[in-house]
Formats: C-alpha cells, structure tokens, sequence
C-alpha cells in the first residue's frame, strides 16, 4: 500500500484518489500539521495567489486559503480547482480539525515535519550517527526522511504529534455521518 514516491519536479508518481494540497502563504502551520497527519502539502512563504493557483491546477491540488479574494479567481469559480476557505481565527491546530472535518480525511503515517518528505524507517546501525546515544538505546523505532535526510525516532516530539493525530483521528472516525 506504501508505493508512493517522492514528489520531484518533472516526474510524480500518487494515487490517483490521493488528495493533496496547496496551502497559501499564511497556511505554513497548517502545511506542517497535513505533514504529521500524512498528507502531501506544499508551502512556500512568498508564494503569490497566482502562483498558487496555477501550481494547485498544474498539479491537481486542492487549494487551502484564508484569503477570500483567491476564490474569485476563475480557475476556482470555474470549479477547475478545487479549494477550501479557511475561516480567519482559527488557530492551526483549529485549521487542522476544520480541514479534516470538511474533507473528511483519515489519518495516515506521519511525513516529514521539516519538509513534508516520505519517512522510510531506517535500523538502528543506520542512523547511529545521527542520534544521541540515549535515544538511540531507548527508541525502537527509527524513521529517515527520504527527501531532505532527517532522521526522527519516537521521543516526546512524536508522541506530541501522536495525540493531534488521535485527535484528528477521532474527528474523521470510521462512523463520520454525512452531511
Ligand atoms: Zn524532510
């Protein structure tokens, strides 16, 4: 089930029902908590609604947006790109529940936290060097990001993104009534 690849330029390889998105400028704390529920997210701090919308269209991506004027756009109006409003206020984890809610989504391993790159579990003599030797005596499990390298293991980090996950886990549950 796990045979998706890395995102790169030129070449991309998904699910076709694999929901991904685009997050506007303002959405970066979003984009990461996509990340640590499993979902393939871009961000990019400077990146204009033009360019937003173009790459979610190039790219088949749905659109999250605070900003009410990207809707009028008419790759959006037109429905060619699909696109969620994220309500001003919210806090990002209050962006997450929402995002999860309207769409629905389960939750899926975790990706990268730092680029949003596929974890590719790693043994213990692999990442040795790269982990203090406490961790490395006590976690059993070890992760390394297959796009920007960075390895994780399960410390108070991952047990903190452990309970937004069962949180949003819950939110999105087997038996989510239709609306
Ligand atoms: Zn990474």
């Amino acid at each position: 089930m796990t045979t998706t690849t890395q995102d790169t330029p030129g070449g991309t390889a998904h699910e076709p029902s694999e929901i991904r998105f685009a997050c506007d400028a303002m959405c970066g704390g979003l984009a990461r908590w996509l990340w640590g529920i499993g979902y393939d997210a871009t961000w990019s701090p400077d990146i204009d609604d033009g360019d937003l919308v173009r790459q979610a269209d190039a790219q088949g991506r749905v659109l999250l947006s605070g900003d009410g004027g990207v809707f009028e756009r008419r790759l959006i109006t037109s429905g060619q790109v699909r696109a969620l409003l994220i309500p001003r206020g919210l806090r990002r984890l209050e962006q997450l529940t929402y995002v999860v809610e309207q769409l629905k989504l389960s939750v899926r391993p975790p990706r990268c936290m730092t680029c949003g790159g596929l974890l590719q579990p790693a043994s213990r003599e692999e990442v040795a060097g790269e982990v203090p030797a406490r961790s490395l005596d006590w976690a059993s499990h070890f992760y390394r990001c297959g796009q920007c390298g960075k390895v994780f293991w399960e410390g108070s980090h991952w047990r903190r993104i452990g309970k937004v996950r069962e949180a949003a886990a819950n939110l999105s549950g087997p038996a989510a009534p239709q609306t």
